[in-house]
């Protein structure tokens, strides 16, 4: 067994790697956070640090949500002075009852509902994310665009929804992307990343080397900025 490292964005991705009689390379993230990786004797260390360079993605994505576990994760629901984000920014939640409404006051989020429960709470909370997403993702749209209009992607509509696992994805008509409303807890340049990300799926369907020269080349900081987004703006609220 050796220790190796990758780099990813400004992130290093270390790896154990084991030599057994696999059939190529296999790759785990076990539950202590750690990458193993097996690989058949003959493969050349160049080839398994290319491979999991191509897995740095799912590692990531991976990584993160150990992590988040790992930590004590705070009680999920609504309570005064619960932490929320909106757009990247921090915000101390206040909640009083009366007609639905949601606002932002310096660093509070202020919410009004005409019941105090979890449930009402939260789709209150859901909708109104909806909300701004419909204007916000347009607008992030409109900059990210002009990116890709010269590869002769049309500009898409948007759909909306809460998604579990994805941040966003697209139709093979090339017609629609789907993004997370969860999106609008994060910074705008995450969210840019993703947009972008869906955008050159037009013209690459898959992520082969073609759809990573391409994102490299129109947004260079794409994993800080993804990394940002598994990390920080996932509260499972
Ligand atoms: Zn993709």
């Amino acid at each position: 067994m050796s220790t190796h490292t990758v780099q990813y964005g400004s992130i290093k991705i270390e790896f154990e790697l084991i030599r057994k009689e696999v059939k190529y390379i296999n790759l785990r993230v076990n539950k202590h956070g750690k990458v193993v990786v097996s690989a058949a004797k003959n493969v050349p260390l160049a080839i398994i640090k290319e491979f999991v360079e191509t897995k740095s993605d799912w590692i990531i994505t991976h990584l993160a949500e150990i992590e988040k576990l790992r930590q004590s994760i705070p009680p999920i629901g609504f309570y005064e002075g619960k932490t929320l984000y909106y757009l990247g920014k921090a915000y101390s939640l206040e909640l009083s009852e009366g007609p639905a409404k949601i606002e932002l006051q310096g660093e509070t989020l202020s919410m009004t509902s005409q019941h105090i429960t979890e449930n009402a709470l939260w789709e209150e909370y859901l909708h109104w994310l909806k909300e701004q997403g419909k204007i916000k993702f347009e607008e992030i749209m409109s900059g990210i665009y002009p990116l890709v209009e010269p590869y002769g992607i049309s500009r898409p509509v948007i759909q909306i929804r809460n998604m579990k696992t994805l941040w966003g994805s697209c139709t093979t008509t090339g017609k629609t992307i789907r993004l997370n409303l969860q999106l609008m807890k994060a910074p705008e340049e995450c969210i840019e990343q993703v947009i972008l990300h869906e955008l050159i799926h037009f013209r690459y369907r898959n992520h082969g080397n073609d759809f990573y020269a391409l994102l490299n080349d129109l947004m260079p900081d794409w994993r800080d900025r993804k990394m940002a987004l598994e990390s920080k703006y996932k509260d499972y609220v």
